[in-house]
This record gives structure tokens, sequence and C-alpha cells, in this order.
């Protein structure tokens, strides 16, 4: 099949959900991906932040085959060792004490959001509800979580939403204490607004948030679903930002590319959930638990995450760089492997002219790029991708 053919059948079989490049993909292999012609990209989107260990790692290929071949799905009316295994190591490597599995990041929001309702419920009773989001936040597509998510643009046209939320500006203290009442149940925000154009919470605000949240007795829910699983060089965002949630989210990196979503919560606030208040039956299925804990033991034991950290302070050194260079560029933004640039031209025209010469990025909003490529990306591909940009941009300018 030529790439041609096969967008005038999505065009006449799938519903249009999507603005898609005018690109297929056929293949990966590292940090490259190849289209059904053959020709071949630099991956600096990773599949949006899920491929963390690039394409066709064989150890993640491994795992997969292995528990493919040994159990693929039981449901959750029984015990199965890989999903206790990996919701072992979530908690060993972070602040929580317990792990919900999920299918999607979506659907990790949707458990923390239940989960802190009936922690506050059974705590102070019924009218104790509301969650505190974040504008320009991005929290999934679920009636839930498009509600929680501060953007009119992924709320539009699906009213009436659900009850409940209230938004304030990111890293404002101000607005947000004005907003915490006794109606509040939880806080949820983004350590690093990915959707939303690559914006970082500062360090002062999230102390702040956080003893807010300790004296009132309200949740703070981290969603790292992008943030998470090594893309800032740590293994979750939070413990460079120095602050602990209460709940945090996981869904895009923790499979690799296979789907899979966690809720983590400490003990205290975990015991709200107990047998029937919340499921899924494909929710923590052996073969995405197996890919996961594949995923953890490279970050973990492979040394991807050293790795990762390296990258991303080299990274983020060369796009400061590009940034004195080309007076296009306004701002270099985040964290390790999640970086955005905001240019003063139509992010579109500058995927567009990347695609061109073979490489992928994203775009997060009008003006920004946003890169989140494979953790095991090297100097070399970032070399490629600075000098791509450099020639874009004096393109611009002349
Ligand atoms: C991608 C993303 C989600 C939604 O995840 P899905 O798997 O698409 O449901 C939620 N929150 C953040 C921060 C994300 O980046």
């Amino acid at each position: 099949m030529t790439t041609e053919e096969l967008k005038q059948d999505a065009a006449r079989y799938l519903m249009q959900t999507y603005t898609r490049q005018p690109l297929s993909i056929g293949r990966g292999s590292g940090t490259r991906v190849y289209d059904l012609e053959g020709r071949e990209y630099l991956d600096f989107v990773g599949g949006i932040a899920v491929n963390v260990l690039g394409h066709g790692h064989p150890d993640l290929v491994q795992a997969i085959q292995r528990q493919a071949a040994e159990l693929i799905h039981t449901s959750n009316l029984y015990y199965t060792e890989p999903q206790v295994k990996l919701a072992q190591t979530l908690v060993d490597h972070s602040f929580a004490d317990k792990v919900f599995f999920c299918n999607s990041g979506a659907e990790a929001n949707e458990a923390a959001i239940k989960l802190a309702r009936r922690y506050s419920h059974d705590k102070y009773g019924a009218g104790r509800f509301e969650i505190v989001t974040m504008k320009n936040s991005f929290h999934g597509r679920t009636f839930a979580t498009l509600t929680a998510t501060g953007q009119d643009k992924v709320q539009k046209d699906y009213e009436p939403l659900l009850p409940g939320f209230c938004y304030v500006a990111f890293n404002n203290l101000e607005e947000l204490e004005r907003s915490v009442t006794d109606k509040t149940a939880a806080i949820l925000l983004e350590p690093i607004q990915g959707e939303g154009g690559v914006h970082v919470a500062d360090r002062a605000y999230l102390r702040q948030v956080r003893d807010l949240c300790s004296k009132r007795d309200v949740l703070l829910m981290f969603d790292e679903i992008q943030t998470g699983m090594g893309r800032t060089g740590t293994l979750f965002a939070y413990e460079q930002l120095g602050v602990q949630p209460d709940i945090m989210t996981l869904a895009k990196g923790l499979g690799g590319g296979v789907p899979i979503g966690a809720c983590l919560a400490t003990d205290s606030v975990a015991k709200a959930f107990s047998p029937g208040s919340h499921a899924s039956t494909f929710g923590g299925n052996p073969l995405a638990c197996a890919a996961g804990l594949a995923v953890c033991h490279a970050l973990l034991d492979g040394h991807v995450l050293d790795h990762a950290r390296r990258m991303g302070e080299y990274f983020s050194q060369g796009l400061s760089d590009c940034k004195e260079r080309h007076r296009v560029v306004k701002e270099v933004r985040g964290l390790g492997l999640l970086q955005g640039m905001e240019v003063a031209m139509d992010a579109k025209t500058v995927v567009s002219e990347c695609l061109a010469r073979g490489i992928l990025i994203n775009g997060a909003g009008e003006h920004v790029l946003r890169f989140v490529p494979p953790l095991i990306i090297t100097q070399l591909d970032i070399d490629r991708l600075l000098d791509t940009l450099a020639q874009i941009f004096s393109k611009q300018t002349a």
C-alpha cells in the first residue's frame, strides 16, 4: 500500500477526529521511523512522549513476546504476577504506597478524580467534592477529564460538563488560595503543562500549593502522564520540583507504547477505594504490565534514566543557543527531554519543514514547538535537529 492509498482509505473508513501529517509509518527502529515508501525519519515526537525506549527496543520486544506466549489477559478476578510486580516497582521508586492500573491517561485521571471525591466524602461527608484545576491544562478526553481540562477548545459543544470543577491561572498562588473553599476536595495540576505549550511550574509556587493542601486537607494530585517515566531526567518530575503529591497519574511512557495507565496514591488516600468502588476489565493486564516492567527495568537498571538526564541538559543548552542566534525564537522552556520552543511564526510551518527534511516534531499550540523524543536519543540526533531548525529559521529571517 502507498501512503496516498492509505490516506484515501482513512478518509473513507475512520471518524475524522485527527488532523494528520501527510505521512504513514510502517516500522521503527531506535530513534528512527520509516514510511511505507521506505523513507527514514528522525523521531522527536516518540508517539507523543510514549516511546521512551524508542522503537523496537530488544528488552521491551522480548518482554512482550514472552508474556504474550505465557498469558495475555485474565481479568482482575484473579492475581497475576506482572501486575503486582509493576505496582511494587512503582511504589519502591515513588512517594506512593498503592497503585490502581487502567489503560490510558484519561482513565488514570478519572481514577484520581473518583478517588479524591471518595476520600473527601468518607472523611467530610457530602458537598466537599470540588476539584481545582489549571487554565491551559490538559487531562484527557473523557467527560470528567475534559471537564478538568482548562481549555475551551476541548470542552466546546459538549456541554453540560461534569459539575464540581473550577479553574485558576497556572503559577498564580493568590488565585488558587481564593478558589480553595470548604467545598474543595483536591487540586489537580501538571508539574509541566505539556499540551498547553510546555510551561514549567515554579518550585516556590509548588511548595506553597503543597502547604496550602496540607493545611486544608485538600489532596494534591499531579498529572505526570507526560512528565513521568524519565521524561524530565528523573523517574518523576516531582522529584526535581521538591514537592510530593498525594495522588499521581501515569500513562504515556509507562508501557513504552503498550497502552497502560496508573493512578498512584499514599496509603491514607488509597484506602478510600474498597472492593467494588472502581474497576477496569483490561486494567493492569499481564501483557501491559510486562511491558511496564521492561520499561522500568531499562530506565532504572539499564541506565536509560541517566542517559536521559545528560541528553536533556545537552538538548536544552542547544535550544537556548539556537534562541540566541535566531530572533524568531522567543523562548525555550522545559525540563529534561520535554522541551518547548516558542517561535514568532506558525508552529505548523516548522513542523512541515522538519518533516520535509526527515525529522518528526510536534506543535503544542499555535506558536510552540514541542520536543519529546525517545529517551535513548543521542547527541548526534540532537545536533541534527538543531542544525535543521537553524536552516529553517535562517530561511525565515532571510
Ligand atoms: C496525554 C495526556 C493525557 C491523556 O492521556 P490519554 O492516554 O490520551 O487519555 C492526560 N494528561 C496529560 C498531562 C497528558 O499529556
